[in-house]
């Protein structure tokens, strides 16, 4: 039996969104190789047919190598985007007037079409409309149930289907759109590892999506609408994973809110044991160019030393032209920030006391134990991944090995910190899951003879929700031998 190749010692996860600069499944391996542990895929661009391709490229990958690797599929929600222009794009001048309608006519410098009924309704004299980001900025002068007329106040380039958020007004939209619902049951049926859903603004809108996907695969809430903050605590519990969607937080808040919101997002969800990532603009200018600024580096090591489960890139991976050169300089922040010896201290600023559980209390001696004995992993055999999420949630200084007899789970766990999955045959036996936990940390260097490993299970075996188990394992060098699994 050959050994596997050395994984990653780092903890923090790398999301890479997909796009048109990376979609190829050489870019896709190259992408893997420089750090990527998760992919994104934008259902928001493209059609359904052309993202088959690219999962059976990761899937390849992942059988290539061995490595269950993780696909998130990112619903667009109800995003709020201009109609089309007859010459692709038009500029808007400072303090001329611009309209929107109901007109599916491509549009001009003086209309567009805005294909939300909705957005109509709600909207009154003096609210905003961000086009673009919020490059754009117009006022509204006068509407009714077909027209909105603005007042450019800043003006620029529009081009076809920039987004529009209108901070100033609450739209009634549901959160999952007619596309959302059709690109869900595509998703679902490509056996994507995880949803996201668009524009959250209630509990129920995860309520709802989970009622589609019926445990076939795990969620994830993006928080970009101030609406979702004011019930964040409930949505983090509706949710298996939490995204800091940074870009329309920015928009639909004004920029200098979104720190203390990210910190906020990321200590809540860290307390409630669901994974979150922090995303956009983490290297924005390496969309253009090989090198990020310090800023952005250090924007990337904070949200590291904040304790983020996984660290994403959007257009840098998906449209730029340095996608590589984004997802190594994102592996490379994340072991200089791992390398740091304060970075263990600063990421327990956030206290996470663990429920009243035996899973909980187990998760939380797991990591003591192993600062006490210095041992070189923890070890957890899980059938749904809960005792990875909760060992995870603790944070413990050294990996933790994920082994278990669901590829579901082995992949669903690929954003959460400090995982290390493994796909393999589950045990019956004591004897079996030492010797197999020993095996495993060797062929996966995870120890060597001579250390210590924790190995935390379930006993009776095979019963689910029963982790009562914590065995201290000392690995003896000869454990290899006469095994194929
Ligand atoms: P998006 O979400 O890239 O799908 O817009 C992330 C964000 O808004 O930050
Ligand atoms: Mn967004």
């Amino acid at each position: 039996m050959t050994k596997a190749s050395a994984p990653r010692s780092r903890k923090v996860r790398v999301l890479a969104t997909l796009g048109p600069a990376s979609n190829s499944p050489e870019m896709i391996e190259n992408l893997f190789a420089a750090g990527a542990d998760a992919f994104r895929i934008n259902m928001s661009h493209g059609d359904q047919a052309s993202k088959i391709p690219v999962i059976e490229a990761i899937r390849a990958l992942e059988k290539k190598y061995g490595r269950p690797t993780t696909i998130l599929a990112d619903l667009q929600g109800p995003k709020l985007r201009v109609g089309r222009f007859a010459g692709g794009k038009v500029m808007l001048e400072t303090g001329q007037t611009f309209v929107f309608d109901r007109d599916s006519t491509p549009g001009d410098a003086a209309r567009v079409e805005l294909p939300h009924r909705e957005i109509f309704e709600a909207i009154e004299p003096g609210a905003r409309l961000l086009l673009d980001d919020g490059k754009l900025v117009l006022r509204v002068t006068d509407n009714d149930a077909e027209r909105i007329e603005a007042l450019v106040e800043v003006g620029g380039r529009l081009s076809n289907n920039k987004g529009v958020n209108v901070p100033d007004v609450v739209v009634p939209m549901a959160a999952l759109t007619d596309k959302d619902r059709s690109d869900l049951a595509f998703a679902l049926e490509q056996h994507v590892d995880w949803i996201a859903l668009s524009f959250v603004q209630r509990p129920d809108d995860l309520a709802e999506a989970r009622k589609l996907i019926q445990g076939k695969a795990s969620l994830l809430a993006k928080i970009e609408k101030p609406a979702a903050i004011d019930r964040l605590p409930e949505i983090i519990e509706m949710c298996d994973g939490v995204m800091v969607a940074r870009g329309d937080l920015g928009v639909e808040l004004p920029p200098q809110d979104v720190p203390p919101l990210q910190k906020m997002i990321v200590e809540e969800s860290r307390k409630q044991g669901k994974p979150v990532v922090v995303a956009t603009q983490m290297l924005e200018s390496m969309i253009t160019s090989p090198t990020p600024t310090r800023a952005e580096v250090s924007d990337v090591a904070t949200a590291i030393y904040d304790g983020a489960d996984a660290i994403m890139l959007s257009a840098e991976s998906a449209a730029g032209e340095w996608p590589v050169q984004s997802v190594a300089m994102m592996n490379s922040i994340g072991e200089a920030v791992e390398r740091d010896p304060r970075h263990g201290d600063r990421v327990h600023f956030t206290v996470t006391r663990p429920d009243p559980t035996t899973a909980d209390a187990i998760a939380e001696a797991a990591k003591q134990i192993a600062r006490t004995v210095s041992a070189t992993a923890i070890i957890c055999f899980t059938a749904s991944g809960s005792t990875a999420r909760r060992v995870s949630r603790e944070r413990p200084s050294v990996p933790i090995m994920v082994l278990t007899p669901k590829m579901e789970t082995a992949r669903r766990s690929g954003l959460l910190w400090g995982a290390y999955a493994v796909h393999t045959r589950d045990v019956d036996s004591f004897e079996e899951m030492v010797a197999k936990a020993k095996r495993m940390a060797l062929r996966h260097h995870l120890a060597q003879a001579g250390d210590r490993v924790i190995v935390i299970a379930g006993v009776p075996f095979k019963t689910p929700g029963s982790t009562n188990v914590l065995h201290v394992v000392r690995i003896i060098g000869d454990e290899l031998k006469n095994h194929s699994d």
